[in-house]
């Protein structure tokens, strides 16, 4: 039996993973993260009773590429556990295969073997370890690692073996991998990343997002590319003006998939995912997974892997020294210069702020200071914001200052200081933001400046402090300032009741 029938066995998994399955989306967004209304349209039994699923007319398509290889095949069990205990690699799901422990012990092209010895890279990260072998199984996937631990490899060479495999593109075929991003930026560098690995090949790419004409990337589809990467809103644009179709995909890749699957985005993603034969290949990818993503994403999936690198719960990355500071709002511009005064040494630094208008403010200010600050954020032009993250890149302009629409994916060599102006308006948010550096083995310092306005967000970020193994003494300053700061007037505001559990407040003589 092919996989292919493996899979059409199980009708009723098929209709779970169907977007059609009666989930009706009524505009009620309201732009909100939260996915609860979501989750009560599926759990209000609104899914459609159990139909067979239509495969007639799909052909059938080949995604298990992996052969294992005698080095890995001959791991007892407990040397297996061992190297997972030791790269603290946690899986589920069944028949999962061995990680692998070096590049060479996964069958990748030799034109990718050249690019990972260009890069100088000696093994494969822990995600990448475990799972390469889980994506060439041609298994759905849910990967989880921290920030800057090579995510993007762990999705992108996979489908360079997918793609090899697949009968070439017809005039008029679609793409055979999708990659989704939240992100123009972030698109445009997972097509870098997958140009760079595809080169010597005969793999085509294009990237589809919008702010910038659509002649050109139309005419890239039209060619014929067999790997997409696009943010959803131009992508069906394309769609609807059939400029391209999803007929091919057999392999679709979600990148920060939390992102995509939270209320903003997940009507549209619904929408593309529609378009795609429902036996694809599923996989998806982020630092951060909150619990109440989790039962949305699986609709999409069948039969996963799930892979989490580290502990299950938030967190941030070990090599990022997290510093937070309490201030007043009007502390915070003296504060920012002060700062920049002692650590700016030409490397490079991000700052996030929250709102557009405050971001061009500060920045103009910083420039006025003299301090070489550009800004990016979504009310700026494509072109601006292409021109603005190449100078940073390039470090021609070592401070950018930016919204979250920088939070996620984007990896910039040495930045060496993340500062959080506004606190974000989610942990998770603040996860991804200091994730900026750190990344690839490199250690990174993250200074946030935290409000008394903050004060809801500070129970979560001390556990978070806690986890990465922070200095007490952070905590214990959030705490303080806080307890200063905060006008404290009902239970909920109270000191003991918000850090309840993480300290001895009582010997500190705070109470309600
Ligand atoms: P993530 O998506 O997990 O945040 P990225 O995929 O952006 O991380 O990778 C972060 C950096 O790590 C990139 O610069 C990438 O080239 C590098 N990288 C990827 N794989 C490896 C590896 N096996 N060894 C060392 N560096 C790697
Ligand atoms: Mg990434």
């Amino acid at each position: 039996m092919s996989r292919y029938d493996s899979r059409s066995a199980d009708p009723a998994s098929y209709r779970e993973r169907r977007s059609d399955s009666g989930f009706v989306h009524k505009g009620e967004y309201d732009g909100s993260r939260s996915s609860s209304s979501a989750k009560r349209e599926y759990e209000g039994g609104a899914l459609s009773p159990p139909r067979k699923l239509e495969l007639d007319g799909l052909t059938p398509f080949e995604k298990n590429f992996y052969s294992e290889s005698p080095a890995v095949a001959s791991m007892s069990e407990s040397e297996v556990e061992e190297y997972r205990r030791r790269r603290e690699i946690t899986v589920e799901g069944k028949n999962i295969p061995n990680p692998v422990k070096s590049f060479s012990d996964v069958n990748f092209p030799e034109y990718v073997m050249q690019e990972i010895a260009k890069a100088g890279f000696t093994e494969p990260t822990a995600i990448q370890s475990q799972g390469w072998p889980m994506a060439l199984k041609g298994r759905d996937l849910i990967g989880i690692a921290e920030t800057g631990s090579g995510k993007t490899l762990a999705y992108l060479l996979p489908a360079i073996v997918h793609v090899n495999a697949q009968p070439f593109l017809a005039p008029g075929d679609g793409p055979i991998v999708l990659v989704l991003a939240p992100t123009r930026e972030l698109a445009v560098q997972i097509q870098q990343e997958a140009a760079k690995f595809g080169a010597s090949s005969k793999i085509k790419n294009t990237c589809i997002y919008g702010g910038v004409p659509k002649g050109p990337q139309v005419r890239d589809l039209q060619k014929g590319v067999e790997i997409v990467i696009a943010t959803p809103g131009r992508l069906i644009d394309m769609l609807e003006s059939h400029h391209t179709n999803l007929r091919r995909v057999t392999y679709l890749v979600l990148d920060e998939a939390d992102r995509m699957l939270d209320m903003g985005f997940e009507p549209q993603i619904r929408k593309i995912v529609d378009q795609i034969r429902p036996d694809r290949q599923t996989l998806y990818w982020s630092a951060t997974w909150p619990k109440d993503v989790e039962q949305l994403a699986r609709r999409f999936l069948f039969n996963p892997y799930k892979v989490v690198i580290g502990s299950p719960d938030l967190k941030a990355n070990h090599a990022i020294y997290q510093h937070v500071e309490i201030m007043s709002e009007n502390q915070k511009y003296n504060k920012l210069v002060k700062l920049l005064e002692d650590i700016m040494d030409g490397s490079r630094i991000l700052i996030f702020m929250d709102t557009k208008k405050g971001c061009d403010q500060i920045t103009r200010q910083l420039r006025m200071d003299g301090w070489p600050a550009l800004s990016i954020h979504g009310d700026k032009s494509q072109a601006e914001r292409d021109w603005v993250l190449s100078e940073f890149r390039a470090g021609k302009s070592p401070i950018m200052t930016a919204t979250d629409v920088a939070a996620r994916g984007l990896d910039v060599k040495d930045v060496k200081y993340v500062i959080n102006y506004d606190f974000p308006g989610s942990l998770e948010d603040y996860v991804h933001r200091i994730g900026r550096t750190g990344r690839a083995g490199a250690k990174g310092t993250a200074y946030t400046f935290f409000t008394a306005a903050n004060a809801k967000f500070a129970k979560d970020l001390i556990k978070i402090l806690k986890e990465a193994g922070q200095k007490l003494s952070e905590a214990l300053g959030i705490v303080e300032g806080v307890m200063a700061e905060a006008v404290l007037g009902t239970k909920e505001d109270c000191i003991y009741c918000i850090f309840e559990g993480s300290f001895s407040y009582r010997e500190m003589g705070y109470y309600c």
